[in-house]
């Protein structure tokens, strides 16, 4: 489906849960965020319904995240159902990795062909100090597993953040060259919690691949990439994985956005950065049928801005789990 500024919008991303067993310090509070009750989160058959009547209007491509997906009880029966819908081609997870290792398998089976897996550290105690909870050795297990069965591509998502985690970058553009990984750093954005210090701690992409060329050679630009959507890709001579960045703030994307989300609560949100969002969890529950759900979607799309106006700051009191990431 084109929208108003004539760009195809054929992915959507699926917030299954706000919730989450990490606290990542730019994502979340230490304490946490209080849980949204399970009564305002749809349900996984209003998930698949939303879904379905997406593809009518011509979604074909579907990524699961949250908060944490793999925490969503029933993940896989939703995967599976996704799946069974002709006109989806694609099924990813962005995910922390924690469960990886146990649930790799069947997500594989269900149909998941590929995942982003978040790292920021490959530094044990840095790694628990940025997720506040996490254990480094559980995401590599994830990591290893993701490769041993085949998903592919197999992307990290590392956002770079100058104070914490600026000088593992070389470290982690060195990975390529051993592993078939396609690592992408982030540019930090003022989401949530990190706003009122993300100008300080941002680093912009320039400036990590000037310090990764410098240090270990020229890189250059890939430019097929499976999924590439928003990042740019390149390589370090005959490395077997690739690096990207993700550029939401020193170059935005937004004339190449062909997506739309779907918050946890089932909110249709035409821009992460705008407060602006379709409810759909009304007229789930009041049984509206495919047709007219196709028809929201449709009139959803049209409401997708020509740029995100993240400049202005951010002005929505969620964080980026309750949102979806
Ligand atoms: N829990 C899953 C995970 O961490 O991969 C999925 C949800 S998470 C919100 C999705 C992605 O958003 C992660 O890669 C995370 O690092 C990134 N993210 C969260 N807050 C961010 C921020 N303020 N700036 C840039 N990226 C952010
Ligand atoms: Fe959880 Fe992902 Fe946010 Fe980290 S970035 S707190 S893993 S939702």
């Amino acid at each position: 489906m084109l929208d108003g500024y004539k760009r195809d919008i054929n992915y959507l991303r699926v917030s299954v849960t706000d919730r989450c067993n990490l606290r990542c310090v730019y994502c979340m509070p230490a304490e946490g965020i209080k849980t949204i009750p399970h009564e305002e989160i749809l349900t996984l058959e209003e998930i698949f319904k939303a879904v379905k009547a997406a593809s009518q209007v011509g979604i074909r491509k579907v990524r699961l995240t949250g908060g944490e997906p793999l925490v969503r009880l029933g993940i896989v029966e939703l995967i599976k159902n996704i799946n069974s819908i002709p006109q989806i081609n694609d099924i990813a997870v962005t995910t922390n990795g924690l469960l990886l290792k146990e649930m790799g398998r069947e997500l594989q089976k269900a149909g998941v062909k590929r995942v982003n897996i978040s790292l920021d550290s490959m530094d044990k105690k840095r790694y628990l100090s940025i997720t506040r909870t996490g254990k480094l050795e559980k995401v590599l297990q994830g990591i290893e597993e993701a490769l041993r069965l085949g998903l592919n591509p197999v992307k990290i998502n590392t956002v770079v953040v100058r104070d914490l985690n600026f000088d593992e970058v070389v470290d982690f553009a060195r990975w390529t060259r051993e592993a078939p990984v396609h690592v992408r750093f982030i540019e930090l954005m003022p989401i949530g919690t990190s706003s009122p210090w993300a100008g300080d701690q941002y680093v912009p992409a320039e400036e990590i691949k000037s310090t990764i060329s410098s240090e270990l050679g020229p890189l250059k630009e890939v430019k097929k990439m499976k999924g590439s959507g928003p990042a740019r890709y390149f390589k370090l001579g005959n490395a077997k994985g690739t690096i990207g960045f993700i550029t939401a703030i020193s170059d935005h994307f937004c004339s190449r956005c062909n997506r739309l989300r779907l918050t946890a609560t089932g909110g249709i949100r035409p821009c992460l950065f705008d407060k602006r969002e379709i409810d759909i969890k009304t007229p789930l529950r009041r049984g509206v049928s495919e047709d007219i759900l196709a028809r929201i979607f449709s009139e959803a799309v049209l409401l997708k801005p020509d740029r995100h106006h993240m400049d202005y700051g951010w002005n929505d009191k969620r964080v980026m789990s309750q949102i979806g990431g």
